[in-house]
């Protein structure tokens, strides 16, 4: 096909974060687009996860703040009792929502994208089939397709939903009723925050984590202080090691719960709900990839670090994927850089993504924040390459700020080599923790060390002197071994 017969030279398939970054990033340079959405404009983050979750969490934690007597009296503040109205909390969401999907809507438009509604699908090199909404089959040619198809929840065997009694994040993000006693099955980030939602609203909370312990995927230090405030605290039941191996839904929701190694009924629940946050499944499912010899691993799409689609580990030509259906860090900043990349090694400028450098923020009261490496992965790091790991804690009761706002409970873990200083990881528990990371991410992402960073100047009184500490600590520990600058 000659160049100038192409429909498109870019066709995005999927308007999440990660679709509708390429495609402003490729409108913007002047190429011809076009992006396909099967459901509502924003995906997953604008209309099912991030931007309501947040709108949640953020009314939620009012009602938290103005029903915690005791620390509003250490301020000398004596509140009447807190009233909410849940209908308004939702509405607060779907408001948000609206707004914010209306306005990236306006900025494709704006940018010369054309939406097209209906469900696309690869139907050859530089072909995309496309169903549109109306029932219409054709096929579009386009020099370049970018796939960004995002995922789902993931709802385990034996769990059956009704969207009303038993639900996902899908449906639990509309807030449409207060469960007097819910059950959320998994205490990763997503359990977490809505954990952190139902109890500022009154509900009473049984956590079900079917590894060893809850919160598994934090750092273990950071777990233990977390835990204890936005768990054992709340009066929230954890049971972990435990598989929720069936789930009825009606009222009352029944629960068989199994021991993990030998799959013997432990236990039974009776609940008012049940929130399945069990992560989430890409979707490629449908996607016709077979067709042109890619092979998925779970249903994700190989991709290499210029987000060129892989067979047998070759790049497809003319085909990209971004965002949740790669399985990388599955978030909404991780699909708008990799889509953005992505249109970047389409225009000839050879960029690779940097993963090390994305942090990643949990957003309950208070927040948990991590970027870079693992305190395990970088001991493997250490030995494999020989150098010596530095690890240093520095605490939020030390700073003035949140010793002002009477909100102490808090720890950050610095990681880093201490031969030549470099930053490696980091993970923060505390009063602001996600905007606390970046400072950290930033200098991950420029490899910088920790024999420059401790000079450089934090304002007075604020939180990022936390940070400001943990660098000067780690200083301090090289001088004490007498290794580094
Ligand atoms: C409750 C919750 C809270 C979250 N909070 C945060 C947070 O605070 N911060 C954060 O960074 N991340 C958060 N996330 C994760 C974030 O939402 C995802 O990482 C992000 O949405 C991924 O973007 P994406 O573009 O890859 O896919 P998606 O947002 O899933 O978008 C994919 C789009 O593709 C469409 N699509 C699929 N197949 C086809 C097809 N064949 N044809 C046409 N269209 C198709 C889908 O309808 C969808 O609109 C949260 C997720 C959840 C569930």
């Amino acid at each position: 096909m000659s160049e100038a017969n192409f429909d498109f030279d870019v066709i995005v398939i999927g308007a999440g974060y990660g679709g509708f970054d390429a495609a402003k990033h490729a409108a913007e340079h002047g190429l011809k687009v076009a992006i396909i959405e099967s459901r509502e404009m924003g995906g997953t983050c604008v209309n099912r996860g991030c931007v309501p979750s947040k709108a949640l969490l953020a009314a939620s934690g009012r009602v938290r703040e103005l029903a915690d007597s005791e620390h509003l009296s250490a301020f000398g503040i004596h509140s009447a009792p807190v009233r909410f109205e849940r209908r308004k909390i939702a509405d607060h969401a779907n408001n948000l929502v609206a707004a914010i999907r209306g306005n990236l809507t306006k900025t494709l438009e704006r940018a010369g994208v054309l939406i097209i509604h209906g469900k696309g699908r690869i139907e050859g090199i530089q072909r995309v089939g496309l169903r549109e909404n109306n029932g219409v089959d054709r096929v579009l040619t386009c020099k370049e397709i970018i796939l960004a198809t995002g995922s789902d929840p993931f709802v385990p065997p034996g769990i059956e939903t009704d969207g009303r009694t038993v639900f996902t994040s899908d449906e639990a993000v509309s807030l449409e009723w207060l469960p007097r006693w819910i059950a959320i099955i998994g205490s990763g980030y997503i359990g977490l925050e809505f954990a952190d939602v139902y109890t500022a609203l009154g509900c009473e909370v049984t956590m079900i984590e079917a590894l060893d312990r809850v919160m598994p995927t934090f750092d273990p230090d950071i777990t233990k202080l977390a835990a204890r405030n936005l768990i054992q605290a709340r009066d929230i039941d954890a049971r972990a090691g435990l598989l929720a191996s069936k789930v009825l839904p009606g009222s009352p929701v029944r629960i068989e719960l199994s021991d993990v190694k030998t799959r013997d009924l432990v236990d039974e629940l009776e609940v008012d709900a049940v929130l399945v946050a069990t992560g989430r499944s890409p979707s490629s499912k449908g996607m016709n990839l077979e067709s042109i010899g890619v092979e998925t691993n779970r249903g994700f799409v190989p991709i290499d670090d210029q987000m060129r689609v892989l067979s047998k580990d070759q790049p497809v030509p003319h085909l990209w994927a971004v965002g949740d259906v790669t399985g990388k860090l599955m978030l909404a900043h991780t699909a708008a850089a990799q889509g953005t990349l992505a249109v970047e090694n389409i225009l000839g400028n050879s960029r690779s993504i940097d993963y090390r450098s994305i942090p990643a923020a949990t957003f309950t009261h208070p927040e948990i924040s991590s970027v870079g490496l693992t305190e395990e992965a970088a001991k493997e790091l250490a030995s494999k390459e020989k150098f010596d790991l530095g690890i240093v804690r520095s605490y939020f009761k030390a700073n003035s700020k949140a010793l002002a706002e009477l909100e102490s409970d808090g720890l950050m873990k610095l990681l880093f080599r201490k031969d030549d200083g470099e930053v490696l990881g980091a993970h923060i528990y505390g009063l602001h923790a996600a905007d606390l990371i970046q400072e950290v991410a930033n200098s991950l992402a420029r490899r910088q060390s920790v024999f420059d960073l401790a000079y450089e100047v934090h304002t007075h009184p604020t939180l990022s002197e936390v940070v400001e500490v943990a660098y000067k600590q780690a200083v301090k520990l090289c001088k004490k071994d007498g290794v580094g600058n």
